[in-house]
């Protein structure tokens, strides 16, 4: 769905790496917009386009609701291939992503400052890169290592709606944000210690298992992108936490267990307690 650019060597000063609750500068202006109403609008277009808002308590959906204004507000976006960008486009991508850090402290995406839509399918602006034997192919996603996020609109809306597929192309792309923070693109998180150490078991052993049942001809719930790289399983792994929660903790409870501490939500219960 996504392929990824490789991401340059990571460099000694690994600029645009932060610790996720440091300080920032622009509290002061967040706090008075938290004052503003969120508009009617907004709150049909979550509603509307992001499933999993239904599924949310009281205190999920106002932090949600506090942190889609400030990413609405706080990044750049910008229309590609003939699109206007919509408050609809904006609040829909930024409610989906900002699933990801109801249970996490953050700092709001930060390294992600310009997020590109496309009405459908584009070409990938990298044209120079392609994995070896694939041809330059129309993507639906892309997350470019310090640049932008890019989204089909027709897929962000599809999925969002409806996460009955398994997939979720916002998710995947902001899952490749988070993994970028440690300045790496291989799956690793900015978790410490013991959880870091267990987080490198699971990945490598789950990653592994993918790849070795796909060679035996096997179909995985997982799928063969997933296992393309261990950026691509974090992402694919991610999408699947948030869609179809109760089926990846059956089939990959190590798995399950290990994006129940790194997200610090529990998309089971929300979706058990689904009205
Ligand atoms: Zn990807």
């Amino acid at each position: 769905m996504l392929p990824l650019p490789p991401p340059p060597e990571p460099t000694s000063e690994p600029t645009g790496v932060r610790p996720r609750s440091s300080p920032s500068t622009a509290a002061r202006p967040r706090d008075e917009s938290m004052a503003d109403s969120f508009p009617d609008a907004w709150f049909q277009f979550l509603k509307s386009n992001v499933f999993h808002y239904q599924l949310l308590n009281d205190a999920e959906r106002t932090r949600l609701e506090n942190d889609a204004r400030i990413v609405v507000a706080e990044k750049t976006w910008e229309g590609c291939g003939g699109l206007t960008v919509t408050d609809e486009m904006k609040v829909t991508i930024a409610g989906q992503a900002c699933l990801m850090l109801l249970g996490r402290e953050h700092n709001y995406f930060r390294r992600i400052s310009t997020i590109l839509i496309y009405p459908s399918a584009f070409r990938t602006i990298d044209e120079g890169w392609q994995y070896e034997g694939w041809g330059p192919m129309a993507l639906e996603g892309q997350a470019v290592y310090h640049g932008p996020v890019i989204l089909a609109w027709d897929a962000v809306l599809a999925e969002g709606r409806d996460p009955s597929s398994g997939k979720n192309l916002v998710i995947h792309e902001f899952a490749h944000q988070l993994d970028f923070i440690d300045g790496y693109a291989d799956g690793t998180l900015d978790l410490a210690g013991e959880e870091a150490e267990r987080w490198q078991e699971v990945l490598n052993a789950e990653y592994h298992r993918l790849r070795r049942e796909i060679r035996q001809g096997h179909d995985t719930f997982l799928g063969d992108y997933a296992a393309t790289s261990k950026t691509e399983f974090f992402a694919t792994a991610s999408e699947r936490f948030f869609t179809q929660p109760a089926k990846l903790r059956h089939l990959h409870a190590s798995l399950y267990d290990m994006l129940l501490r790194v997200y610090a939500v529990s998309p089971c219960e929300w979706f058990a307690a689904r009205p």
